[in-house]
């Protein structure tokens, strides 16, 4: 490696432009002028064949969100957000609490523990509620409450649905029952209506799903001697409702931005493709694009590097990995002193634009920082002086050691992607 280092001033310098735009949700104004800002510094840094990829996604726009305790005297109404791709709906009844929710398992016990949720209104915490609301639907709940971990009366906007549910019907998914988020602070009084008051609650959730055209941002370094193979690095551009997403995910792009120029007078021995995704917030739907559209190259694609919320400084070091590349990534790291404090098998959870392509058989690692989680996930708190761009920039460059080794290593030899779980078939016909 004889490239330059990564300069977080650099990283954040495109960050603050990014956050500068404003909200990037996707279909909103700030989204197509991020797009434009993306394309002209892919252009400043000299990334060849700058486009856009464009696709149609339906998006939410929020028109009611209601959480009301029944039988209390006053101030009966709690602080809340629509849960994104639930349905629309105004529903009564007794609520039922099943705690903190981190794994299938945690929601088995808690439905043994409060006798099933036929007819009532379910209660749980998680920032991930899509792992769990089709079980809630399929044992009887009328409503998903989600209770918000944000701290400061930000509530978390989430999804009910997500990938591969959403990438898969873009335009048609939705939980059949309403559901709504609760602010941390509204949601202990709810949890304490439903111990020992009486229990009954109101959900009232009334959204629509407008169909817009958004695109992914996506240039190119050239090898030296047109293998035709490639690799990947890409992170999302949008943002989630509310807020500018420095965090998740401007430090991502503008992280982007920063390894193509440090990468672009590379000696290349594979084409580099860089690819900033629209609507990762809606279930990776920029990204599954991505591998829908070139699916004819994903087999001459030898890796994939998501790059997604890097640096919230308090957090391990995280890598997401699947089987296939897992041991590559580790080494690489270690070659910039970047190890690991936790790893996970990612193809056992979805959680990013990596996702799809591992599902597609692309050999792909995300290093992230993770626990904990942002403490404004998901809310207009994730700004940009919470960031620490030393950080933002440790993750960057391992990112970077990671798609250079990719780009002009020889002998990689990885074969392709091990899903332990595939989401999302995109494999050609006959490769069953
Ligand atoms: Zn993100």
């Amino acid at each position: 490696m004889n490239s330059r280092p990564i300069r977080h001033e650099n990283i954040r310098t495109d960050a603050a432009a990014l956050c500068e735009i404003g909200n990037r949700f996707v279909g909103n104004p700030g989204e197509a002028e991020a797009r434009d800002y993306i394309k002209q510094r892919f252009r400043d840094v000299g990334l060849a064949h700058v486009r856009e990829e464009t696709f149609e996604v339906a998006t939410y726009r929020a028109r009611t969100a209601r959480c009301e305790l029944i039988g209390v005297a006053s101030g009966s109404a709690l602080a809340c957000v629509g849960l994104q791709f639930t349905g629309s709906g105004d529903v009564e009844s007794e609520a039922v609490d099943l705690g903190v929710l981190r794994e299938p398992s945690d929601l088995d016990r808690a439905i043994r523990r409060c006798g099933g949720l036929a007819g009532r209104i379910a209660i749980l915490q998680c920032p991930y509620p899509y792992l769990f609301t089709e079980r809630l639907v399929a044992e009887g709940a009328v409503a998903v409450v989600d209770v918000s971990e944000a701290r400061d009366g930000h509530i978390c906007h989430l999804n009910a649905m997500m990938y591969p549910a959403l990438a898969a019907n873009p335009n048609g998914t939705r939980l059949p029952i309403p559901g709504v988020t609760v602010e941390r602070g509204d949601a202990e009084r709810l949890v304490e209506h439903v111990r020992v008051s009486s229990r009954r609650v109101r959900v009232v959730h009334d959204a629509r799903y407008e169909i817009v055209t958004t695109a992914n941002v996506v240039g190119e370094l050239a090898s030296v001697d047109g293998t035709g193979e490639r690799a990947v690095i890409g992170g999302h551009y949008d943002s989630q409702l509310e807020g500018v997403g420095a965090s998740d995910n401007a430090s991502g792009i503008a992280s982007l931005i920063e390894v193509a120029d440090v990468l672009a007078s590379t000696r290349l021995h594979r084409n580099l493709v860089f690819a900033a995704f629209a609507d990762e917030e809606g279930g990776f739907r920029g990204s599954t694009h991505y591998c829908r559209l070139h699916r004819d190259t994903l087999d001459s694609t030898v890796g994939m590097v998501n790059l997604d919320a890097p640096g919230w400084a308090p957090s391990q070091r995280s890598l997401h990995a699947d089987a296939s590349i897992r041991a590559l990534a580790v080494e690489t790291a270690r070659q910039v002193n970047w190890s690991p404090d936790e790893e996970m098998d990612a193809s056992l959870f979805p959680g990013s634009d990596h996702n799809p392509f591992i599902d597609a058989g692309v050999p792909s690692c995300f290093f992230w920082r993770h626990p904990p989680t942002h403490p404004y996930y998901h809310t207009g708190g994730d700004t940009l002086d919470l960031l620490d761009f030393r950080v933002v920039a440790d993750t960057a460059t391992v990112s970077c050691a990671m798609i250079e080794r990719l780009g002009t290593d020889r002998n990689l030899g990885l074969g392709r992607s091990r899903p332990s779980k595939r989401w999302l078939d995109l494999r050609p016909d006959g490769q069953r």
